[in-house]
This record gives structure tokens, C-alpha cells and sequence, in this order.
């Protein structure tokens, strides 16, 4: 790819197609040079940064392409750290691309997908996890996935694994200390404090590791299966979830053919609901391997939801059922459909040692909507059991996690060193590869490669 920094870029920063206004945005030292050459109205190699202009851009013919606003940063306080000039345009297309052309005529090169935000992390302006959270930040598309992205971009991960990597550096300097001495057997690195901090680290990096689980279905959303037998009401549920006619309803057993998704936000977290009712069989016992393959069709599935219809089915059947299915309690939810019908009926019947309890067992009527918000908070309580998790930090990046995993290996194997009595050398070596892992999450260690991989995964113009 290539990145050459002296090069001023260019890109248009809003989406593609029509809007109130579309914004080009140029960035490096020559910035307001080429900026002014097109903003006919001011000299902006005159005005001091964070100010405002209202003028045109004029093509090489002087004629008028559009009435603009020029907005001025002046290194090193913009996004990128260099000189960057955005002009506002009117949102045509037409405008946009006519105003790009006339800036990489005028000397700019257009840029790569994150390369103004890779410009802002190699000027100094940010982490490599904070610039990777600017990429998260754009995507995000509800509440708990805004909030996640905005810690990690505010440095929240930056700041836990910095202080991580400093207590380490502390001992590693000891410890390298001591080979100074070579021959002599000195020892400055007190090995029981050693011991107990490579364990408190360990333990901070488990939990991080930990997190990623709960950040990865926060971030993708969490994938909900709508299991159980033909006409239990599972078409009807979607609906009403959904509240719309989205899925087929009809009273013929098997009429819904297709697996449908949907995608609802609950208190800020993503579902994608699968509807299983079409992938089925008819007899009995193939009908539940029938179930059990599209459950496994759809392993990803954080969640399944299981509609039982309480009119003909006792409960003696369901623990049947679910016995075939082995169900994983943590990831289940049994669902006891058509009350209405059943007005009378003893929901704590349907409670199963070790697999169904009144966490995870409701009664309700989807034809009439009753108990769906009881369903709503059921669902989001089981992802997040505990609300404090969303307070800590939260690992949703698979490199992050990479990372993590390598430095508790080399953790591990310093503890190993220090079991069998292994020489300061060797400890050092494997402090050394800890940091080293730690370092990369960050960025204070990388390399070409690494960052081509993180920043072409950007859109253009970010
Ligand atoms: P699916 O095969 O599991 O998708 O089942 P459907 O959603 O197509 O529903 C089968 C039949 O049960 C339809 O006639 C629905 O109207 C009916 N049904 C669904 N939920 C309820 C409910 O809560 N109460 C009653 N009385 N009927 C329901």
C-alpha cells in the first residue's frame, strides 16, 4: 500500500449518495496551500486555526462549482495532528467528486481507506486501540455498543493495559539489571514480589479475556434461536417481538419455510432473532433431531428461545424434549405458550433440576402480547448478569485478544522460570515477550504490516 506521509490526502468523509451537505476533507502540509488554490474567497494560508469561512471553490476555468464553508485546523490540533482543511459542500454527488478531482489536481492524492486516522495515531494523537475504536465508534449501532467503543476511544483499555505493561518494566529493568552483573549472584528483583505480581497480572488479563465473550455479542449482537414444535407459536412470537407481520403465521403446521432474522435492540443491546420453525421433520423423534440440527446448523447461537404450546404439552413431555435436545441451561429460555388457553396453568410444573427454574422459564401469550416485556428483560438478563460487567472494561477486538493471550503465555512461562530456578536471562527474555504482546495492543510496538491489516478496514475519508 502506499502510505507515504509527506503526501497530503484527500477523501470525501461523508457516505456516498445525496445529503444536506457533503463534506472533502484534505489533510498534510500542504493542506491549505491546495485548499486555497480552489477557495477563491479568503486566503487561508492567512487565517489561524479552528476558523470558519464562507466562500466558493472555483475550478482552473474560475468557474463557480459551489458556495462552501471552509473549516481551518492547524497542526497539531486536528484529528490527524497536520493541517486539515474540510470543506463543507452542498451534498450532491456531482459536487463532491467535481471538488475532489479539482483538489488531486491541485496536488493532493486520494487517500486510503483509516488513512487520516492511521496519520492521527503515527502523529501521536491517539493509541493504536483508541484508533481502533474510532472504527468500532462508526459502526456502532445502539447504546451498550456506542458506550463500549467510546471508553476504548476515551483510552479505558489504553490506560488499564499501560499500567500492566509499567509494573512489568519495573521489574524487568531490575531483573536486567542483574544480568549486568553477569558473574556476580546478585538478586534485585525480590522473586516473591515478582511471583505476585506476575499473578495479579495474570488474573487481570484472565478477566479481560474473559470479557471479550460478553463484548464480542455485544458488538455483533447476540443471536437468539426461536426453537420448538410446529404451531407452539413460534412464528407469532417474532411477530409480536418485532411487532409487525414479518413471519408467516397460519395454523398449518409448517408453514413457515424459510429461516427468517431480525434484528431488535433491547435497552441498547442488539438480538438477531432466528426463527428454526421451517427447518423441521415430521415424525416424532426425527422432529427433535430435526430441531437439534438446526440448532447446531445455527451453533453460533448465543441463545434459544424455546416455545413450548402449553395446550398439548404436559411436562413430562418438555423435559423430554429438551433432554434430546441437550440444552445448555445457561442459554435457554422455555417459554410456555398459549396461556390464554391455559389460564390455570402452574408454570413451577415446568421447572427441571439443573435445566429449567424461574430464571429461565415464562409463561405467556404471544397471539396476545402478554408477558413480551417480561421476555424483553428475560433475554438482556441473560446476556448481562450482572450490570456491573458493562462498567468494566471490555475486550471486542479479536487482535486485542491475540495479544492477550500471548503475554499470559509468556507470563506463564516466567512463573515456570521461576519454579524450576531458571537463569535471569531466561526470566528476562520472557518479561521482555510479555511486553513485547502487551506493547502491540497499544501500538507502542508495531509493525507496517499491523497497521496496513488495522487501518484498511476503515472507510474512506476516516
Ligand atoms: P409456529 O409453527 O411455531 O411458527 O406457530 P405459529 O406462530 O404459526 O402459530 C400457530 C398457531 O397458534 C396460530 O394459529 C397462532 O395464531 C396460534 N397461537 C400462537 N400463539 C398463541 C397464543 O399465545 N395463544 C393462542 N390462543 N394461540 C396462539
Amino acid at each position: 500500500m502506499q502510505r507515504n506521509q509527506q503526501d497530503t490526502i484527500v477523501a470525501i468523509a461523508t457516505p456516498p449518495g445525496q445529503g444536506a451537505i457533503g463534506i472533502i476533507r484534505l489533510s498534510g502540509s500542504k493542506a491549505l496551500e491546495i485548499a486555497s488554490s480552489c477557495f477563491t474567497s479568503k486566503n487561508l494560508l492567512q487565517v489561524p486555526g479552528y476558523s470558519v469561512h464562507f466562500g466558493v471553490l472555483k475550478n482552473e476555468q474560475l468557474e463557480i462549482l459551489d458556495e462552501v464553508v471552509a473549516t481551518v485546523f492547524r497542526a497539531p490540533h486536528s484529528y490527524t495532528g497536520e493541517d486539515v482543511v474540510e470543506f463543507s459542500c452542498h451534498g450532491s454527488p456531482y459536487i463532491l467528486s467535481s471538488a475532489m478531482q479539482l483538489m488531486l489536481r491541485s496536488g493532493a492524492r486520494m487517500a486510503e481507506p483509516g488513512e487520516f486516522t492511521m496519520r492521527a495515531f503515527l502523529n501521536g494523537k491517539m493509541d493504536l486501540a483508541q484508533a481502533e475504536a474510532v472504527a468500532d465508534l462508526i459502526a456502532s449501532e445502539n447504546k451498550i455498543s456506542h458506550s463500549m467503543a467510546m471508553k476504548q476511544v476515551r483510552g479505558g483499555f489504553s490506560n488499564e493495559i499501560a499500567a500492566l505493561r509499567q509494573e512489568l518494566i519495573d521489574f524487568a529493568a531490575l531483573i536486567e539489571l542483574e544480568l549486568d552483573f553477569g558473574e556476580e549472584d546478585v538478586e534485585f528483583a525480590d522473586r516473591t514480589k515478582l511471583r505476585d505480581l506476575l499473578h495479579r497480572i495474570r488474573l487481570t488479563i484472565h478477566r479481560l479475556l474473559e470479557s471479550f465473550e460478553l463484548g464480542n455479542v455485544l458488538k455483533h449482537g447476540v443471536s437468539t434461536i426461536i426453537a420448538g414444535r410446529p404451531n407452539a407459536g413460534k412464528s407469532t412470537l417474532l411477530n409480536a417481538l418485532l411487532n409487525e407481520e414479518r413471519a408467516i403465521v397460519s395454523d398449518i403446521a409448517g408453514t413457515t419455510r424459510d429461516t427468517i432474522s431480525e434484528i431488535l435492540h433491547i435497552k441498547g443491546m442488539k438480538f438477531r432473532f432466528v426463527d428454526t420453525a421451517g427447518i423441521r421433520d415430521t415424525a416424532d423423534v426425527i422432529e427433535s433431531l430435526g430441531v437439534k440440527r438446526a440448532l447446531e446448523e445455527i451453533s453460533r447461537g448465543a441463545l434459544v428461545l424455546y416455545m413450548v404450546d402449553v395446550t398439548v404439552t404436559i411436562p413430562a413431555q418438555l423435559k423430554a424434549q429438551l433432554t434430546a435436545l441437550d440444552m445448555d441451561a445457561d442459554r435457554l429460555i422455555v417459554l410456555l405458550n398459549k396461556m390464554d388457553l391455559h389460564p390455570y396453568l402452574n408454570a413451577s410444573d415446568y421447572y427441571f433440576e439443573g435445566l429449567t427454574g424461574p430464571d429461565n422459564v415464562l409463561p405467556m401469550s404471544a397471539k396476545n402480547h402478554m408477558n413480551v416485556e417480561a421476555l424483553k428483560d428475560m433475554l438482556y438478563h441473560t446476556v448481562v448478569k450482572d450490570a456491573s460487567m458493562l462498567d468494566q472494561t471490555i475486550v471486542t477486538n479479536t487482535r486485542h485478544v491475540d495479544a492477550l493471550k500471548r503475554a499470559d503465555e509468556s507470563l506463564a512461562a516466567v512463573l515456570q522460570g521461576l519454579d524450576t530456578g531458571v537463569t535471569g536471562d531466561f526470566i528476562a527474555f520472557d518479561i521482555r515477550q510479555a511486553l513485547y504482546h502487551l506493547a502491540s495492543i497499544t501500538g507502542n510496538i508495531s509493525s507496517e504490516d499491523l497497521l496496513d491489516s488495522i487501518f484498511t478496514r476503515f472507510c474512506i475519508g476516516k
